[in-house]
């Protein structure tokens, strides 16, 4: 991607791919950890050619589209690679980790689609989400392009508003919130330590501090996982 306004991306670095100013950030912090950027267009080739090839044992959807998290769930699931998706938008994001094979995944709770509408697979997919505490109350997430964070957008992000006739968007707290989760469900699944955020959905909403879960079973008839 080379877009700048969901993830953490220096304004100076806009324009170039985040993998190159991920690397030099990272290698600022800490020179002595061994990276390797692959800079790909995000298909069902190139990922399961990347996740077979370097037999990664965690894997983290930094994605923001649904067609991107169903090519990656599919396949992490042909390569059984553990990893943990993320969805942000405005003040709202949502998140759940896959165990393929062994726990509900993306499918399961988003999948049966075609459309990049995220918030139309939520809503028409409650149904798969079995015994939540108020399936009314999940915060439907739909990514939408933003363009740079500006007064006018952050104002937007914050209210949920387009009065002002800009594309609401993501405030950049909330993505980084939701990646800092998603580190700590990286680390907790490398040492074996905690209770993981499996067949469950993890929905925030900042504007209301509200955290909520919502059990997620896997799909009889879910495309991905039910071979097994
Ligand atoms: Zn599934």
């Amino acid at each position: 991607m080379k877009n700048g306004s969901a993830a953490p991306h220096p304004a100076a670095d806009i324009g170039t791919p985040k993998t190159h100013s991920a690397t030099a950030k990272l290698h600022a912090l800490n020179p002595d950890i061994i990276i390797t950027p692959h800079t790909h267009q995000v298909t069902a080739e190139t990922l399961t050619s990347l996740l077979t090839d370097y037999d990664y044992d965690f894997a983290i959807d930094a994605t923001d589209s649904h067609q991107s998290r169903q090519l990656i769930n599919r396949a992490a699931h042909a390569t059984q690679t553990p990893y943990i998706f993320a969805g942000v938008h405005r003040l709202t994001g949502m998140a759940m980790t896959i165990l393929p094979y062994h726990t509900a995944c993306y499918d399961c709770a988003f999948g049966h689609h075609n459309k990049c509408d995220f918030a139309a697979h939520a809503t028409e997919n409650t149904e798969n989400i079995k015994n939540a505490e108020n399936v009314k109350s999940i915060e439907i997430v739909k990514p939408t392009d933003t363009g740079p964070l500006d007064g006018t957008s952050i104002l937007n992000a914050a209210t949920g508003l387009n009065a002002l006739g800009a594309t609401p968007g993501i405030l950049g707290v909330t993505s980084g919130l939701l990646g800092t989760l998603q580190a700590a469900e990286a680390i907790k699944y490398l040492l074996g330590h905690g209770d993981l955020l499996t067949n469950r959905l993890l929905t925030i909403n900042l504007a209301t501090m509200t955290f909520r879960h919502l059990t997620v079973r896997r799909h009889p008839q879910c495309p991905t996982c039910r071979s097994r």
